[in-house]
């Protein structure tokens, strides 16, 4: 099996990449900060093999990325929430959004700066108001006439307006 570990590289980026190189990781957190928490919802948007999905989850929590806590609806079990060291990664995420958008296929969502309603440039700053707003002052839509390709709960509730990190009503 390929390792995940790139031990002769003296890089922040070779660390960075063994916590979130791996396929499906990324889009784990992109759902998180959607707001996404339980299990079941995350397997439901990204149609990922629930071994496959434990397995990232366990390692974001190893990692701290993300946390583990009692969901308040079904006891016994958890919801996952980004720490701030997960949430620190927003930035990278909003470029690589870009860097997608730009080369590889339209973005099917845009992101505004909740406090004015401007539409973040691609620096994921709000023009409007002269500052990076962090995840929590973002609000997500889609795009005009996108966002209907998938039906699961979470796509649904993504439909409309919805900020960072608040969760999702599913
Ligand atoms: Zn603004």
């Amino acid at each position: 099996m390929l390792g995940k570990d790139y031990i002769d590289q003296d890089c922040a980026l070779a660390r960075a990449l063994e916590v979130v190189g791996e396929r499906w990781t990324l889009l784990i957190i992109r759902d998180a900060f959607f707001g996404v928490r339980r299990f079941s919802e995350f397997q439901a948007h990204l149609d990922i093999p629930k071994a496959v999905l434990a397995e990232r989850l366990n390692s974001l929590v190893a990692e701290g990325l993300l946390e583990r806590v009692p969901d308040p609806a079904h006891s016994g079990r958890h919801l996952y929430e980004l720490t701030e060291s997960g949430r620190d990664l927003w930035p990278a995420m909003h470029a690589l959004i870009t860097w997608g958008s730009r080369h590889r296929h339209l973005n099917s969502r845009v992101y505004m700066h909740a406090a004015c309603g401007t539409v973040l440039d691609e620096d994921g700053r709000c023009a409007n108001c002269d500052l990076a707003p962090g995840p929590e002052e973002i609000l997500t839509e889609p795009r005009k006439g996108r966002g209907r390709s998938r039906s699961d709960p979470v796509a649904i509730a993504l439909r409309g307006p919805h900020r960072l990190l608040e969760p999702l009503e599913t």
